[in-house]
């Protein structure tokens, strides 16, 4: 279903978890503009928290993320502190109620169990938080054992997610993660037998050495978990910007066509198993949350992915953590050290962000439903929030994607076709001034 256009596949766009995009973030913004935002929480305001461990007991060589390996356990013990720390001084401000945490990494599992549940525990009486908040917990599978499974369940966390990627051993060992589908079999059994039952495994496809083989055999032995949710990224390989990714052979990467071939079959086999398709790169089980939440035009899109997580304000709390409030993006101080230093200095450690116009809350908009809904209705948003000055840009590059059959005009609203899907970030980049020109070229 998916065709190959090899002048679109290959064009650079954001992931569009946020719009401003991250990497227009600047250091002007500090924890007095993040201050002030907490404080413009209004009492009960539905709130999510994202909380960052950046640690791992070994560094993968293709992870993107902000982490480093553990090594002495005591640096867990001082990173704790100062998240508690961190936790007291944003709950001096803020008086919205707290409806989900979501702990990510880094892997979360990298503590040890029973700071793990002090960890919820101090989240749960520190905030005013619903009764039984949704917790969700990112997890490495290697590191899983009974007694954390046993401070999950303790601890009311109701969704885990795995990091599998691949269990084509000649990939895993190409990108320096060794891990047995019997390691992934037995961690999902025990949380589940916890009764964390809702289980999300990540996939990637593009890997080295990888081919649709590969891809195949590893979404095989997925489906045999039945897991709830499935993503499958595709690996972006940025040694300038993560230079651990040196350490992968960049002459054994896929060739575009065939990484674009690899996402594509990943997509068919798993609609074929039932799995409904979730934005770009998601897919989950039709009674999931998620996809209720894309049936329902209620997805949402937020630093975490695609999420049904209906709250719009995420605090982050941690190093490198991003808060989403109406107004303002804010990140933590990324490095854990400096982190720390503005913990005890401030109490707060936003390090740089972006102030959010009302005209980039309307293109956020209109990215955000494009790429959950797969439609988008400019009129309707432009009554709410006012003009676009650049609506006949956008829709000049609208209908050369739309010659291409990636999109089209129905009534008021631009709907993307089936065979759009693998191009949704190009066309929601349309409605970015920073990004478009690529896509008007393509
Ligand atoms: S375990 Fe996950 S977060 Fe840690 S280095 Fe590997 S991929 Fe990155």
């Amino acid at each position: 279903m998916h065709a190959y256009l090899p002048a679109l596949a290959d064009q650079p766009v954001p992931r569009y978890t946020s719009y401003p995009t991250a990497d227009r973030f600047h250091d002007g913004i500090g924890p007095v503009d993040q201050s002030r935002a907490l404080e413009a929480i209004g009492s009960d305001a539905p709130i999510s928290l994202y909380v960052h461990i950046p640690y791992c007991r070994e560094i993968c060589w293709y992870c993107g993320c902000n982490t480093q390996a553990l090594g002495r356990p005591e640096r867990l013990v001082g990173y704790v502190e100062s998240l508690e720390a961190e936790i007291a001084a944003v709950c001096r401000r803020v008086r919205g109620r707290v409806h989900s945490i979501h702990f990510g990494g880094g892997s979360p599992n990298a503590l040890p169990p029973v700071a793990f549940e002090n960890l919820v525990s101090r989240l749960r009486a520190s905030f005013d938080c619903l009764e039984a908040p949704e917790i969700a917990v990112e997890l490495d599978p290697r590191l899983i054992d009974p007694a954390f499974v046993s401070a999950l369940a303790r601890s009311g966390a109701g969704r885990a997610s795995l990091g599998v990627q691949t269990f084509a051993a000649h990939v895993q060992e190409a990108i320096g993660r060794i891990q047995p589908v019997e390691t992934v079999r037995n961690a999902v059994a025990m949380l589940r037998e916890a009764g964390v039952d809702a289980i999300n495994i990540d996939l990637l496809y593009g890997l080295p050495g990888q081919d649709i083989v590969d891809i195949e055999d590893t979404i095989e032995a997925v489906l045999a978990l039945r897991p709830n949710r499935i993503a499958l990224f595709g690996y972006a390989h940025v040694p300038h910007m993560m230079p651990r990714q040196r350490a992968i052979d960049a002459t054994s990467l896929p060739d575009a066509e065939a990484r674009f071939r690899q996402g594509a079959r990943g997509h068919d086999r798993l609609v074929a198993a039932g799995y409904r398709a979730i934005g770009f790169d998601h897919f989950a089980l039709p009674d999931d949350p998620l996809a209720i939440a894309a049936r329902a035009g209620t997805l949402r899109r937020n630093f975490q992915g695609f999420t049904a997580d209906p709250v719009a304000t995420v605090i982050g709390l941690g190093a490198s953590a991003i808060s989403q409030f109406d107004g303002l993006l804010a990140q933590n101080e990324k490095d854990v050290g400096r982190y720390r230093t503005a913990v005890r200095e401030t109490g707060l450690a936003c390090g740089r962000g972006i102030v959010r116009t009302a005209e980039d809350r309307m293109r956020g908009e209109l990215i955000e439903r494009l790429l959950c809904d797969g439609t988008v209705d400019v009129d309707a948003v432009e009554q709410r929030h006012g003009p676009l000055p650049d609506r006949e840009l956008i829709e000049a590059g609208l209908s050369i994607f739309a010659a291409r059959g990636l999109i089209q005009p129905e009534h008021q609203s631009w709907i993307l076709a089936a065979a759009g899907r693998p191009y949704a970030r190009l066309v929601a980049s349309l409605f970015d001034p920073a990004y478009r020109i690529r896509g008007q070229r393509s």
